[in-house]
Order: C-alpha cells, then sequence, then structure tokens
C-alpha cells in the first residue's frame, strides 16, 4: 500500500465549520471521494485532487457501500493521501465503519478526523445548550431509519428515555415519529425543534411542541433535517411570530 486514507468529517455544511486539519489535509489530497452533502466550496480546498461523488442522500446500499471501500482501496494502492469525505462527523450515521473494517482487513493505514455533528449545528442555530444543569444530563443521537434485514430499531425507547434526544434522517416521518412517540406515552406538549440546513443560508429553525411537529415540518423544505426533543427547547427563541401565526393557522 501506497498512502494513507483519511476519513473526515466536512462539519453540517458551512465551509468554515470544517476543522483546519480537515483543510490541511484536502489540500493534500490526491483522491476524494465525498458524500452529497458536502458542500462544494469544501471540496474546493482540494485543489489538485480528483474528487469522486459517492453516496446517495438516503437509503445507501449495501452493494453500493461495497464498491465505495473498493475504490478506496484501489485509490490507496496509487496515491499517497486518499480522502473519504463525509457530512458532519464521519462516526456518526455514516457507515464509517464499513469503511474502516475494510481497510482494517486490508491492512491499510489510515487516519479519522472528526468533524462538527448536525446536532450540535442544529443546537446552534436554535441558542440552546443540548445540556443543562438539573435539567438535561443525557443527549441521544438517533435514527428512526433501519435497512432491511437490520435489527428492529427501539430508536422510540431511546427518545424517552433521554432528557435530550436528537434525531437524525427524520425528514418526511414527522406523522409516523409523533404517532409513536405518542403510543409510547410521550406527552403532546413536549417541546420539540426542527432545524433545516444548520449552519447554511436557507437554514430554517422552528420550535414547537410535538403534536406541532407534521405542521414545522411542512415548513421545511427538501434540505437535510434534525428533529430535537427535550424540556431545553423551550429556552429557544428561535420560532419567529411569522411562523407561530402560521402554526396558529394551521
Ligand atoms: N455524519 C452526519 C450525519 C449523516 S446522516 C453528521 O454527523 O451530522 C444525514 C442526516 O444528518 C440528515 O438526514 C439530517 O438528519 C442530518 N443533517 C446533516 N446535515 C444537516 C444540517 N446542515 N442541518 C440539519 N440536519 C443535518
Amino acid at each position: 500500500m501506497k498512502g494513507r486514507v483519511y476519513l473526515i468529517g466536512a462539519g453540517p455544511g458551512a465551509p468554515d465549520l470544517a476543522t483546519l486539519r480537515a483543510a490541511e489535509v484536502l489540500r493534500r489530497a490526491d483522491v476524494v471521494f465525498y458524500d452529497s452533502l458536502v458542500h462544494p466550496d469544501t471540496l474546493a480546498l482540494a485543489s489538485r485532487a480528483e474528487k469522486f461523488a459517492v453516496g446517495k442522500r438516503s437509503g445507501r446500499r449495501s452493494t453500493a457501500q461495497q464498491f465505495i471501500n473498493k475504490r478506496l482501496l484501489d485509490a490507496v494502492r496509487r496515491h499517497d493521501v486518499v480522502v473519504r469525505l463525509k457530512g458532519g462527523d464521519p462516526l456518526l450515521f455514516g457507515r464509517a465503519q464499513e469503511e474502516i473494517d475494510a481497510l482494517r482487513r486490508a491492512g491499510v493505514d489510515f487516519e479519522i478526523v472528526p468533524g462538527v455533528t448536525a446536532a450540535t449545528a442544529a443546537a446552534a442555530e436554535l441558542g440552546v445548550s443540548l445540556t443543562r444543569r438539573g435539567l438535561s444530563r443525557h443527549v441521544v443521537f438517533v435514527t428512526p431509519r433501519a435497512a432491511k434485514g437490520e435489527r428492529a430499531n427501539d430508536w422510540a425507547a431511546a427518545v424517552l428515555a433521554a432528557d435530550t434526544a436528537v434525531l437524525y434522517m427524520g425528514a418526511g416521518l414527522a406523522q409516523s415519529i409523533v404517532a409513536d412517540l405518542v403510543a409510547r406515552g410521550m406527552p403532546g406538549d413536549t417541546p420539540v425543534a426542527l432545524v433545516e440546513n444548520a449552519s447554511l443560508p436557507g437554514r430554517v429553525a422552528v420550535v414547537g411542541t410535538l403534536s406541532d411537529l407534521p405542521e414545522l415540518a411542512r415548513l421545511s423544505g427538501d434540505g437535510p433535517v434534525t428533529v430535537l426533543f427535550g424540556e431545553v427547547l423551550k429556552e429557544s427563541a428561535a420560532t419567529s411570530d411569522e411562523i407561530q401565526a402560521l402554526l396558529k393557522q394551521a
């Protein structure tokens, strides 16, 4: 093996939320395999690299994942600096373990560069702390999505058990999320927030209650969405008067 593979977190969107280390490695990169949520300006930091888009917005099939693993191995045979660039932090909901396992099996040298994950970028948009003395001492990062054949994922139990929960990849599922959580006993007046495009110009950050969630979801577009649950959200001033009015009409 000639080179090293870097699994890099690009951050939640805004290019200046990538780390200095990410930028430094990208500048040296020979090849970059990037996910669809990576900002073009972040990609542009890899000025001398060959760049390949891999991965879909959601529901990536395992064959495609195996193909990515293979391309990483092929690239590192020929190049010194091979980058696998993922949105947010590479070790959260990014299928990084499959790539790490493939690299380990092949005896490839690799390094992981963490990134700002969507949950913390969303909290920043909302202006609330995810933890808070006396109110929130645990935070869960959870997704309701489970691929076919995966073991059942009791995401609702995780949300109910946590002081604060941040739900990834829940866009388009608002109705069923509310139905599941209410059926499991979560009060309809539990504070929730929805943040779309955190850190990007098209950002939407709205706060309401669990019962409002389907309406809040209608205010978002087709960007990546994070949904947050918990008492800490009561402190957020993110919901504008305009949105309150829309919610009242609905
Ligand atoms: N590794 C990424 C998550 C990948 S899964 C991370 O650490 O952030 C993709 C999901 O992340 C999206 O469905 C959405 O739930 C969330 N997400 C990514 N970027 C986001 C953004 N800018 N704003 C809100 N949610 C985002």
